[in-house]
């Protein structure tokens, strides 16, 4: 199966994914085909980029109607399409203000400052003293700001030297962010569910004890919903779990539509106020184009049934892999659509798993090399979820492991 595009992408592309062997050339809803034809279910949805499904009839509608219109001016002018698009964005997540960016990196490394000058400006925090807590396992782009705070080798190997100002705790641990914080932190960064760390969930309560002990100390709660965000773990935000509100908040993958690169940073007045005309931008953030398309995105999950839906359907997915029974299986958990099969590596790698789900139609990623990741597309239906139930279990009946040879 050696296709002329893979033998082209792999001569011309950089080689920073290592991508299935799959040539994709349609989607539609939940569903992707190669370029003979075969079909497959998404149950990567790009990395929750694509949670309304492929080409969403709205989305591609508003989408094609602003680029006829006016697609790109810069944020050198005012237009017509951001000021409703953020109001929408402010109002549905109850935070007053928003940065629009591009990609989640960027909306990231936007916190990113806003803490540290807000540190310095507000809290009066010695300058160049800020410091960022952060959570081992964390992913939050690939800058090297960002890589600078990963506790994964690879992400870092090669690319420092690093600026320093962040301080790693456990992940899950509130009494460690307690312990951490210093009258020089300035914001505490957290994935209130580790997406690419393996679909890890902290204990119930983590986020609200979180929440108590940053206001307590005056330190901002960052929180980083690129992933977890927009009805993705069966709530608008995954904060909502735990009915707490986070200073800062990130979002970006779906916010997009799974049409263009569309996120945001939101926070508080004050906070989002240590921003003067000239001290950070994108030429492409908040474009009219990224607007319209960001307001129909959030239009599809205004009434919550989407989201609703998300939940349910999670749940029916999460039931029905605890109810496999094999020896590879080392944990299954996540919450709403936000799924992670861990397996044991030594029966199988993820990656091989994953490889065996899409010779029978069902397209993921592993992450972690022990993890598959299950996060289709919101709009999945239940009829989908048992389909692709049977397509894993039919993976594992096919399993051959020495110890089970041994017992047959
Ligand atoms: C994907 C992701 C990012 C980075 O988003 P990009 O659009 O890839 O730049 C940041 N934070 C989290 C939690 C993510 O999952």
């Amino acid at each position: 199966m050696n296709s002329h595009r893979i033998t082209l992408e792999d001569r011309y592309c950089a080689h920073n994914y290592q991508p299935l062997p799959v040539v994709l050339s349609k989607g539609k809803g939940i569903w992707l085909w190669d370029e003979n034809g075969k079909r497959y279910m998404d149950m990567m949805s790009a990395y929750s980029a694509v949670s309304f499904g492929h080409s969403h009839p709205d989305l591609v509608a508003a989408l094609t109607h602003q680029a006829g219109r006016l697609a790109v001016t810069s944020r050198a002018f005012y237009t017509d399409q951001l000021g409703p698009f953020l109001q929408l964005l402010c109002e549905m997540t109850g935070m007053p203000q928003a940065l629009p960016m591009n990609s989640g990196t960027e909306a990231v490394e936007t916190a990113l400052k806003a803490a540290r000058k807000w540190g310095y400006k507000v809290k009066g925090i010695p300058d160049q003293q800020a410091e960022i807590i952060v959570c081992h396992g964390n992913f939050a782009g690939r800058t090297t700001t960002i890589v600078g705070f990963s506790s994964e080798a690879q992400y870092r190997d090669g690319f420092g030297p690093f600026d320093g100002g962040f301080v790693t705790i456990p992940f899950g641990d509130a009494a460690a962010l307690e312990a951490a914080i210093t009258p020089r932190t300035t914001a505490f960064l957290v994935e209130p569910i580790q997406g690419e760390g393996g679909i890890i969930v902290p204990p119930d309560g983590y986020l609200a004890q979180c929440r108590e002990i940053c206001t307590r100390h005056n330190v901002l709660l960052i929180c980083d919903e690129v992933q977890t965000g927009l009805g993705r773990t069966g709530r608008l935000l995954a904060c909502d779990h735990e009915g707490i509100k986070p200073d800062g908040l990130i979002l970006g993958k779906a916010l997009g539509g799974g049409l263009l690169p569309v996120s945001a940073f939101l926070a508080r007045r004050d906070v989002m106020g240590v921003f003067t005309p000239g001290d950070h931008g994108s030429t492409f953030g908040g474009n009219p184009l990224a607007a319209a398309v960001g307001h129909a995105a959030l239009s599809l999950l205004h009434d919550g049934e989407l989201i609703a839906a998300a939940r349910q359907r999670g749940q029916h997915l999460l039931d029905g892999l605890h109810a496999i029974r094999h020896p590879a299986i080392r944990s299954v958990r996540g919450k709403g659509l936000l799924i992670g099969l861990e397996l044991d590596p030594a029966i199988i790698l993820a990656r091989s798993f994953c490889e065996r789900l899409m010779e029978n139609g069902l397209l993921s990623k592993e992450t972690h090399y022990t993890v598959v990741r299950l996060a289709p597309p919101l709009v999945i239906s239940a009829a989908e979820i048992d389909a692709a139930l049977r397509i894993i279990e039919h993976v594992f009946a096919t399993l051959t492991t020495p110890h089970m040879e041994g017992c047959t």
